[in-house]
């Protein structure tokens, strides 16, 4: 989001929810092998110990599990942005009698030790290319167990994989195919997920997962209507809080854009209020996609769906996002930017179209997993903002309280007092500034293609700079202090 920014101090704060899910104490499940495994919940259900990451609920065999140590927060990964996607996976649990042949062994095997046992995999691999059933339902279910694992690990690229292969080797499996949808959910891959949604619904036409998943594909592709029915139909089959809740903020938008005027361009949907001029619609989409090309450059990178922007009054822009006055425009999935009064982009829209559009390439090229700071940074720094306005106080700040300097490092800018946010905002800006001048947009480029891949964001910030943050503080000073003569 971009905030109206006036000067170093003054409330600064952004709009939106990280969406941390539960930042609330964690729990530690210890596994008799001794292996740690961090949870935001944990209970028990049956044999199963079944725990909740951000990255959906997984179960473990109790006879596993030594005992649960509560307390300690716990790293959230996958925290979105706002709106994007703050979606658990499915609980997929495959059925399918076809399935149930191997099943436990394949369950202990692959869940006993928590982690993903490569050989034993490769092993029912081999066994399903000699022959037939059922060993290729045992290889299927192994890499869908180890997707799943990958996922609650955060290791999202390894978990495509497996679950690729899970639906190669039983492609009319609903399970696997709800799954493999998820996971091109959170990559923004809105289309080729509506792929695999479609294959599901064929083999299980009323599964509320099914539903829901697909009324987030059409979200994300920022078909409003078909979301909604989608949904309805998910909580008609099965009664699910975070459908609601999105089902709720979908109807909020097709009511206010019900006599939105539509238009489009190779990169673009925009909806705008019957209100605002036709031309000014035009010129935002010339507008943006001057800024796509751009930012494609400058990222190597293009988000591969139609990107949604919606203008709006600026009482309806309140009324929709509920955010507070100060907030100037927001991205959460959609670029909603307050127009009111604007016959055409002036260089203030332009800034604000280049800041929001910059969260849409770094939310999708780092697969939702890039922090505030890089977020806000690198959507500054895009805008065309410089540190200039902010280096004295910030090298002042360093030398009075050296705490204060890391805390926008840290994932929920939303728990910051005012000052706060604002010293967040410009300590980002000053970081991205000092990374790109010594590394260039490669090294952000490289950074976020670690994060995408579920590297932290400090060992990817380390892997590619050598800095850790600490370093990156001292390098950002050293910078700041040479460069705006400090
Ligand atoms: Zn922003």
């Amino acid at each position: 989001m971009r905030v109206r920014w006036t000067s170093f101090g003054i409330l600064l704060l952004y709009a939106f929810a990280v969406v941390a899910g539960a930042q609330a104490q964690g729990n530690t499940i210890v596994l008799k092998n001794g292996r740690r495994i961090s949870a935001l919940s944990v209970s028990r259900d049956g044999d199963k110990v079944r725990y909740e990451t951000a990255a959906g609920t997984l179960t473990l065999p109790s006879a596993i599990v030594d005992h649960v140590e509560s307390g300690g927060l716990p790293t959230i990964p996958g925290e979105t942005r706002s709106g994007t996607l703050s979606l658990r996976p499915p609980d997929a649990a495959a059925n399918d009698p076809a399935l149930s042949a191997g099943k436990n062994e394949v369950e202990a095997r692959l869940l006993g030790t928590g982690e993903v046992d490569r050989g034993y995999v490769a092993a029912l691999e081999n066994q399903a290319r000699e022959g037939g059933e059922p060993a290729s339902s045992n290889a299927a279910l192994a890499h869908h167990i180890a997707a799943q694992l990958e996922t609650a690990r955060g290791e999202m690229e390894l978990a495509l994989a497996d679950e690729q292969q899970a639906v190669r080797f039983a492609p009319r499996q609903p399970a696997f195919l709800t799954n493999l949808a998820y996971l091109h959910l959170r990559r923004s891959e809105f289309t080729q997920s509506l792929d695999y949604l479609e294959k599901a619904r064929l083999a299980a036409p009323n599964d509320p997962d099914v539903a829901k998943l697909t009324g987030w594909a059409y979200y994300g592709l920022n078909k409003l209507d078909q979301a909604v029915t989608e949904w309805q139909r998910a909580l008609a089959l099965r009664p699910d809080a975070e459908t609601e809740a999105a089902l709720k903020k979908a109807l909020r938008d097709t009511e206010e854009e019900a006599q939105y005027k539509e238009n489009e361009s190779a990169h673009f949907t925009l909806r705008y209020s019957g209100a605002a001029e036709p031309v000014l619609a035009r010129d935002v989409l010339r507008t943006l996609e001057r800024h796509f090309a751009a930012i494609e450059s400058e990222l190597s990178y293009a988000p591969p769906d139609p990107i949604g922007v919606v203008l709006y009054t600026q009482q309806a822009f309140a009324d929709i996002t509920q955010a507070p006055a100060w907030v100037g425009a927001l991205n959460d999935g959609r670029i909603r930017v307050p127009v009111q009064g604007l016959g055409s982009v002036t260089p203030e829209l332009s800034r604000v179209l280049r800041h929001e559009l910059t969260h849409s390439f770094v939310q999708q090229k780092g697969r939702g997993r890039a922090p505030a700071w890089i977020q806000e940074g690198l959507a500054q720094w895009v805008e065309g903002k410089r540190s200039d306005g902010t280096a004295a106080a910030l090298v002042r700040m360093a030398a009075g309280s050296p705490a204060g300097v890391a805390a926008h490092f840290e994932g929920d800018w939303m728990k910051m007092p005012n000052e706060g946010a604002a010293a967040a905002y410009a300590w980002a800006l000053a970081n991205v500034e000092c990374i790109l001048h010594s590394g260039g947009m490669t090294d952000m480029q490289r950074i976020l293609d670690r994060l995408a891949a579920g590297e932290a964001p400090e060992a990817a910030v380390k892997a590619v700079t050598r800095d850790d943050y600490a370093a990156l503080t001292a390098d950002t000073l050293e910078y700041l202090r040479k460069t705006y003569g400090n």
